[in-house]
């Protein structure tokens, strides 16, 4: 028996901005930052949580405010309570009938319970002594189906229906857990392609992307139209006919200018635009998808919720569905969505980079492919070479490959070293006319 003892948040920040890493049409000068999360436990072992919002800076504090908004949830629980039943407590946390009134299941108030239900899968996964991709690997499909909130999603997906993909998953998945270990799952950069970049270093940069081992890259879109037809262009000089270059908007555009935008790019053969609009707004995003067709379009890493997937689903909206690790409410929401994805069959390609998306939404692509998808056919975890070596267990590529974390725990921790060298300090202000 075991009990949470804190729950101890911080906030880090990284001066990103310096070096216009990260930036886009949108996201001039992001200081990539976590909103972080440690369950500190009594567990004899000496076991913890960690987890975390990524965040681009300014608004950071508000999203560890959301976080220790839910203390009374977790500080002096029962550790073996709060992780036998991961289903109950994830509903537990979204069904505070008062903290429902932040969202509702939208926004900081659910991003921080994101954070603290990935920071408890942490914790049971390194209790368990399994990397997390394994330990949801092997849960039955019984189980699996236990995690997810179904309310609001039966007019989609039935826990009948996500029994089946499960059922018919199941067969092979110890061999698909061994491809895995020997070679990794397939990955895509975005380092080329950042807006702020020069044309010199983006070609250099492309080219070092395929020398790597890379068969695609992102570019960053929509700042100007002459800029963009020239950094394709030049893109595509670099990498060749062979490998996939795809574009990301950034929600830049209304539905008529991505349409006649994506037409002058269309000849570099482009994989998919990602957001071209409003994360909300389902029915454009269906236009443009109709519009720029036969260009994939993808999105999904600022959706709030699995409704809001569901419907895009739904409304053939997207062709490409991109999950992100900290965005909706943690593990068990993403599962959800994964399962939606598989029972209308898109491909679950995840949004990554930041700080630490690319360690955490790892694990979520290999049990997708272990016990969900069974394939990686047409699917590509993001890629961005920043901040890693702040993280205890580091993701490894290897020939444009994720290479499978064998370390037990979710892959979010952050060494004390990096919270406490890179920790924000607040300016003494006033808020006056
Ligand atoms: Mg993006």
């Amino acid at each position: 028996m075991s009990t949470v003892i804190a729950l101890e948040t911080s906030d880090v920040r990284f001066p990103t901005s310096t070096s216009l890493d990260g930036s886009d049409a949108m996201n001039l000068d992001p200081d990539y930052s976590v909103a972080y999360v440690r369950v500190v436990t009594d567990d004899a072992d000496g076991h913890e949580g960690h987890g975390f919002v990524f965040t681009i800076g300014r608004g950071n504090d508000v999203q560890v405010a959301g976080i220790e908004a839910l203390a009374a949830h977790v500080v002096g629980r029962n550790v073996e309570d709060l992780l036998e039943n991961m289903g109950a407590t994830w509903r537990e946390f979204v069904w505070d009938s008062q903290l429902r009134w932040l969202g509702p299941e939208k926004g900081v108030m659910h991003m921080a319970i994101g954070a603290v239900v990935n920071a408890l899968w942490d914790l049971k996964a390194k209790r368990a002594s399994l990397p997390l991709w394994q330990l949801l690997g092997r849960m039955t499909p019984e189980q699996i189906v236990e995690l997810v909130d179904f309310r609001y999603l039966t007019d989609a997906m039935t826990p009948e229906d996500a029994l089946d993909i499960l059922r018919q998953a199941a067969p092979g998945k110890a061999e698909r857990e061994a491809e895995l270990l020997a070679s990794g799952y397939p990955a895509y950069t975005t380092t080329p392609g950042w807006l702020g970049y020069s044309d010199e270093k983006l070609v250099r940069l492309a080219k070092e992307a395929v020398a790597d081992g890379f068969d695609m890259i992102k570019l960053k879109v929509g700042g100007n139209l002459e800029d963009d037809i020239r950094r394709m262009r030049l893109a595509r000089e670099a990498v060749g006919p062979d490998i996939r270059i795809g574009t990301d908007a950034n929600q830049r555009w209304g539905v008529a200018e991505a349409i006649e935008w994506m037409s002058h790019l269309a000849e570099f053969d482009v994989a998919w635009i990602e957001e071209p609009t409003s994360p909300d707004d389902i029915l454009a995003h269906a236009a443009i998808a109709r519009g720029v067709h036969p260009i994939p379009v993808a999105t999904g890493e600022h959706m709030a919720n699995r409704i809001m997937f569901k419907q895009f689903l739904q409304a053939d909206a997207l062709q490409v569905l991109q999950i992100d690790a900290t965005r909706v409410g943690g593990v068990n929401e993403n599962i959800a969505i994964m399962l939606m994805a598989a029972k209308f069959g898109v491909p679950v390609c995840p949004h990554a980079g930041g700080v630490g998306l690319c360690e955490a939404v790892q694990h979520l692509s290999m049990f997708d492919f272990v016990a969900i998808s069974g394939t990686t056919e047409g699917r590509v975890i993001e890629f961005v070479d920043h901040l890693h070596e702040h993280f205890v267990t580091p993701v490894v590529m290897r020939n444009g490959a994720y290479q499978a974390p064998t370390a037990p725990g979710a892959g979010t921790e952050m060494y004390a070293a990096s919270r406490a060298e890179f920790a924000y300090q607040a300016q003494a202000r006033t808020v006056d006319a």
